[in-house]
C-alpha cells in the first residue's frame, strides 16, 4: 500500500506520516529530508548553489540514506549522520531552491520510487509531489494544509528548541517564501492531486487529524478495488 501525503510546510505531514506508518507497519519516507540532504551537500561543497549544472552533478554523486523506525528516523549523507544539520532555515531555503532544478528532482524522484516500490509492506511518503508525480497511482492521497499562522507556530515551536534567537515572524516569513517557491516552480509544483483528500488542520488537534486519516485508510483497505498491498 502506498500512502501519499503532500502539503505546504508545517502542515503536520511528517508527524502524521510517521504515526500512520507506525500504526500500519509501513515504511516511512520523508522525501523532504532527501532534498535537505542534497541541499546540505551543496552548501558544504562551497560551490555556487545557483549553478544548475554544478549542483546537478554533485547531487547525482551523493549517497543519501534514511534509516530507523518512523519515530526515530536518521538521515545519512555519504555515510555521515546529518539528521540534526538538515533542520536549519538555511538548509530549508537551499532545499527549496535546488528542488526547482529538474535534474535534481529526477534523481531524487527515481530514488523515492525505488524505495517506495520495494518496501515490503508498503510505504507512507510525505512531500510536495508524491500524489502528483512520484506515485500518481497511490492507494490513498492526502493533502494536508492549515492557515499560514498556525503552520508557522508549529514550525517555530520545533525550531525554538534548537535556536532561541529565532522569532515567530522570521519563521512565518521563511515558510511563506518557501511555500510560494514550491507552489510556483515550473517542475512538479506543490498542488492538490485531483483525487487527493484535503484536510485543513487549522482548528483540529493532531489526534483528530490522525483519526480521520486512519479512518480513511482503513475504509480504502476494505474497498474491493484500489488497494494493492
Ligand atoms: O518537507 P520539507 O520542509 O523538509 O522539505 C524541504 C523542501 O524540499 C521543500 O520546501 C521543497 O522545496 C522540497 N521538497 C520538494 N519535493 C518533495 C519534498 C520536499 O520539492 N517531495
Amino acid at each position: 500500500m502506498i500512502i501519499a501525503i503532500d502539503g505546504p510546510s508545517g502542515a503536520g505531514k511528517s508527524t502524521l506520516g510517521k504515526r500512520l506508518a507506525k500504526e500500519l507497519g509501513l515504511l516511512y519516507l520523508d522525501t523532504g529530508a532527501m532534498y535537505r540532504a542534497a541541499a546540505l551537500a551543496v552548501l558544504e561543497s562551497g560551490g555556487n548553489i545557483y549553478d544548475v549544472n554544478e549542483t546537478n552533478s554533485l547531487v547525482v554523486k551523493t549517497n543519501i540514506e534514511l534509516s530507523g523506525a518512523p519515530d526515530d528516523l536518521h538521515v545519512f549523507l555519504d555515510g555521515r549522520e546529518i539528521s540534526a544539520k538538515i533542520r536549519t532555515p538555511e538548509v530549508s531555503q537551499t532545499a527549496s531552491l535546488i528542488s526547482t532544478f529538474p535534474a535534481v528532482r529526477r534523481v531524487l524522484v527515481e530514488r523515492q520510487k525505488q524505495l517506495g516500490t520495494f518496501a515490503p509492506n508498503g510505504c507512507v511518503l510525505d512531500g510536495r509531489d508524491i500524489g502528483t508525480i512520484v506515485f500518481p497511482n497511490a492507494d490513498v492521497k492526502f493533502f494536508l494544509t492549515a492557515a499560514p499562522e498556525s503552520r508557522a507556530a508549529r514550525r517555530f515551536a520545533e525550531l525554538k528548541e534548537k535556536d532561541d534567537q529565532i522569532t515567530l515572524k522570521e519563521t512565518l516569513h521563511e515558510i511563506t517564501e518557501r511555500d510560494e517557491r514550491d507552489s510556483t516552480r515550473h517542475d512538479s509544483p506543490l498542488k492538490v492531486a485531483d483525487d487527493a483528500i484535503v484536510i485543513d488542520s487549522t482548528s483540529l488537534s493532531t489526534e483528530q487529524v490522525f483519526a480521520a486519516m486512519l479512518g480513511i485508510v482503513r475504509e480504502r483497505q476494505k474497498a474491493p478495488s484500489g488497494f494493492t498491498g
